[in-house]
């Protein structure tokens, strides 16, 4: 058994679905697909959902109007001006009916109404790739990974019944080649559609991997493999062919945006090795996470994590307190669902470097109404460099634009003013 996973850059256009053909039919043995929101449907169903709760409603039904347009688009496109799929048509249909429904839209209810209209958008797309495949000849079943991938009911973050949703999904496969199912969705015991949270689709992918002990995942992407840094942000980027998981952890918490955090540890755990391919080349091997490697990475690898704001926080009378009221600090963070990217203190000062956020302006008048001086830097970004040497840590570490800096012997990590 392998798992492969599209994201839905690779199967944003109908050629994208042909493409995924073609690399599908190639595999040898069982396979279990795991397949994205197309494109950018998620953002657009996000938009649907703020006009929805905030009673847009014709606003609401014009922003679906974009999403249904761009999915028979592609459905033409794979099977003929006017073809209809009566699976998507019923998914279509149920999103149209949330928006003219009688139930009173609570504010509370937000994360609930979340998932019920964002998770349709990977049933979308598992639909119309399933449907394609089978009139191409390549038989397969599709899953409702509702009714496999359990969960508890947090909404958009929901945390996954491990023994419940393997029994569930080592069943649904049974006597089938070739399956196809959505990530980042699931549900919980009562079938209540949930997410994992954005991005979670690797995860979905991992989680299964793990379930039906594969002998390995491939993750389909739009470049090359892993790369030192990103290429967009820095010209010089080369290819790292072999990673161990420690390095694809440690990559992936500074914001490297090669594989979601949370897929590792399902991967670890039972020793299957990940490959990051290039969708657009199925000949090409791609980078391979796994335990051990043969030679360690010598090269620097260069992260950053962008939009940044930098808070500096002291007690209002210079006081030498800090310490003592570190975890009230950090307790407020947590209240108001504020992770701490980076963090450093001295006696009486407490950096921390946050994800812009629209409940930052809240934090930030609590901790004054608490007694705690408050400033802040905007348009910041933490670079990460594992592996830095002289020439690197001249050329990106030191200079007045450097605000914070964290280091040990492998690793350092600036706060600077954001240059991309
Ligand atoms: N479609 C979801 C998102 O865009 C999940 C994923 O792509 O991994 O966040
Ligand atoms: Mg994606």
């Amino acid at each position: 058994m392998k798992v492969y996973k599209f994201g839905g850059a690779s199967v944003k256009t109908a050629d994208g679905v042909r493409n995924l053909q073609l690399i599908v039919e190639d595999c040898i043995g069982s396979l279990f697909i795991i397949i994205s929101a197309m494109g950018k449907t998620t953002n657009a169903l996000e938009v649907v959902l703020e006009n929805f709760m905030e009673r847009r409603t014709d606003k609401a039904k014009e922003s679906l109007l974009i999403v249904e347009q761009f999915h028979r688009g592609i459905i033409s496109d794979l099977f003929g001006a006017g073809v209809t799929i009566d699976s998507v048509e019923g998914v279509l249909k149920s999103l149209d009916d949330i928006l003219s429904t009688n139930e009173t839209i609570k504010d509370m209810d937000y994360d609930l109404w979340y998932d019920r209209v964002i998770s349709c958008g990977e049933l979308l797309s598992t639909l119309i790739i399933s449907e394609y495949l089978n009139s191409r000849g390549v038989s397969n079943r599709w899953i409702d990974v509702r009714e496999c991938l359990i969960t508890d009911s947090k909404h958009r973050d929901a945390n996954v019944n491990m023994e419940l949703s393997e029994a569930r999904f080592k069943d649904a496969i049974k006597d089938t080649h070739i399956s196809i199912g959505q990530g980042f969705i699931g549900a919980d015991e009562s079938g209540t559609a949930t997410t994992l949270g954005r991005e979670g689709s690797d995860y979905s992918a991992a989680l299964v991997a793990n379930f039906l002990d594969a002998e390995s995942i491939s993750i389909w992407k739009d470049v090359e493999g892993v790369l030192n840094a990103d290429p967009r942000v820095f010209s010089d980027a080369v290819y790292i062919p072999e990673l161990t998981y420690l390095d694809a952890i440690e990559l992936a918490y500074s914001g490297a945006q090669i594989i979601h955090p949370k897929s590792i540890k399902p991967l670890q755990n039972k020793n299957i090795p990940l490959y990051v391919r290039p969708f657009s080349d199925k000949s090409k091997c791609g980078s391979v996470i796994k335990e051990t490697i043969k030679s360690k990475i010598v090269i620097p690898i260069l992260i950053v994590k962008q939009n940044q704001i930098l808070l500096s926080i002291r007690p209002q009378d210079f006081s030498f307190v800090l310490e003592d009221r570190l975890c009230e600090v950090l307790n407020m963070f947590e209240e108001y669902d504020i992770k701490p990217n980076l963090i450093q203190s001295s006696a009486v000062n407490l950096s921390v470097s946050v994800n812009m956020s629209r409940l930052l302006e809240r934090l930030m008048a609590k901790l004054r109404v608490e007694g705690f001086r408050v400033v802040h830097n905007e348009d910041m970004e933490i670079l990460t460099i594992r592996g830095y040497d002289s020439a690197v840590l001249e050329r990106y570490c030191l200079g007045d634009d450097v605000y914070l800096t964290q280091k040990t012997r492998r690793i350092i990590r600036v706060v600077r003013k954001a240059v991309h």
